[in-house]
């Protein structure tokens, strides 16, 4: 059996430390507090028995679990991030258990009336009678992603403490700066060496994703012509009302308010202006290859026709792909999903695969040569307040880990 309780002391241990990144940031990591955690895991791993634990440069911490099989086993590689997201504070992180939830709405802040309320967040039904683990309302709680790094851990510790576990190599990598989409920068691949690998990353138990979007930003930058109002006639060409007609071209209903699942969008993320010039910014996303370069063809097809109306030069468009559907490349070894799906079965999760409406650094890194699909790490609600896990769901992560590892081994 894995230890519980090392699992959930090591969860609170990781989010009582601030590692919050930081888009504005042009150094890499792009805090240097997320040091602190990789340096701590550096330390654990080594105490573990992990003698080759090391971290480099950039922060990256890489480990490995050493073969104790015969038999000729792939390599997996289990990663995970350090980080916190950018937008909510990740300072004095004070989280609280409630053993065995009893199914009602979940106070978290009586000061400031900070709920988790069940009408909100119906999904609280299906962990009755198990223990949370939530914040007091101030701070998001970091289960994204020190959820995936507790369980990677104690995976590790099952293993060193086990040698009757028959396994094979097993690469551990825990990584900066995902949560401002530089989580992969500076990742070996190379140095990795692993076969395929997943990310613990996912969200409630039974998450695995394999699909996620394409992805590509466009800044269309509208030169007008500024001339006194008085005088403006058959000459002004007022940059904001062109920028709102070239708005104005894309399907309102390709917007990421009104798509779900495999709909993709063009997605207005910034807009500034004068009369004289003004730049729209946008993301594109598709999970479609095809419908994506659809997409970019018609963005730009749109700038075109401004040119054409209004003179050659008055739009000047953008655009650079930012990431890919990992599906592509993790489709020729399909068997790292379907083997993910049977340790789910095994352990008696059921597996949830479902699209993801965004990127993950598996996405880069299968690009990278590294098939990576993302499995779940238990927590809900990341980002914000009413972010909880419970202490069970991260239990079933481990185990399917481990149940991964066993079925490499025996095949
Ligand atoms: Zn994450």
């Amino acid at each position: 059996m894995i230890n519980k309780k090392n699992l959930t002391d090591r969860f609170l241990r990781y989010v009582k430390m601030d590692t919050q990144s930081d888009d504005s940031s042009t150094s890499f990591p792009s805090t240097a507090k997320q040091l602190e955690l990789s340096k701590l895991l550096v330390k654990e791993l080594n105490e573990l028995g992990l003698n080759d634990a090391s971290i480099d440069e950039y922060g990256y911490v890489m480990a490995t679990v050493p073969a104790n099989t015969a038999k000729k086993v792939p390599t997996i590689g289990f990663l995970a991030h350090v980080d916190t997201a950018p937008d909510m504070p990740g300072v004095s992180v004070k989280p609280r258990i409630i053993e065995n939830y009893d199914g009602n709405d979940i106070l978290l802040n009586s000061e400031n009336n900070v709920t988790i309320s069940v009408t909100d967040f119906p999904e609280l039904h299906d962990y009755v009678g198990q223990s949370l683990i939530v914040t007091d309302g101030t701070t998001l709680l970091g289960a994204d992603d020190k959820a995936g790094i507790a369980e990677i851990m104690t995976a590790v510790e099952y293993m060193m403490g086990n040698p009757e576990f028959k396994h094979g190599p097993i690469r551990i990598g825990f990584t900066v700066d995902e949560e401002v989409g530089r989580g992969v920068d500076h990742f070996d691949v190379k140095k990795f060496n692993a076969d395929f690998a997943y990310t613990l990353d996912g969200g409630a138990i039974g998450e695995l994703e394999y699909e996620n979007f394409n992805a590509a930003g466009a800044k269309i930058i509208i030169q007008g012509r500024n001339i006194h109002p008085g005088y403006a006639k058959d000459k002004m060409l007022n940059a904001m009302h062109i920028a709102m007609e070239m708005n104005s071209l894309l399907p309102p209903s390709e917007r990421p308010e009104f798509t779900v699942n495999y709909e993709g969008f063009y997605h207005l993320i910034g807009f500034q202006g004068s009369v004289e010039n003004a730049t729209l910014q946008y993301i594109i996303r598709d999970h479609s290859q095809a419908k994506f370069e659809t997409r970019k063809a018609f963005i730009t097809k749109c700038a075109d026709f401004i040119n054409a109306k209004y003179g050659e030069g008055v739009a000047k468009l953008e655009l650079k792909d930012q990431y890919y559907n990992m599906r592509e490349k993790v489709e020729p070894v399909i068997h790292v999903v379907d083997t993910a799906v049977k340790a789910m079965e095994l352990v008696g999760v059921k597996p949830k695969v479902k699209p993801i409406r965004g990127g993950t650094d598996g996405a880069r890194l299968s690009y990278m040569g590294l098939p990576c699909p993302n499995l779940f790490a238990g927590g809900e609600n990341f980002h914000g307040k009413h972010e909880f896990v419970p202490i069970e769901s991260m239990e079933k992560a481990t185990e399917v880990m481990l149940k991964i590892i066993e079925l490499y081994e025996s095949k």
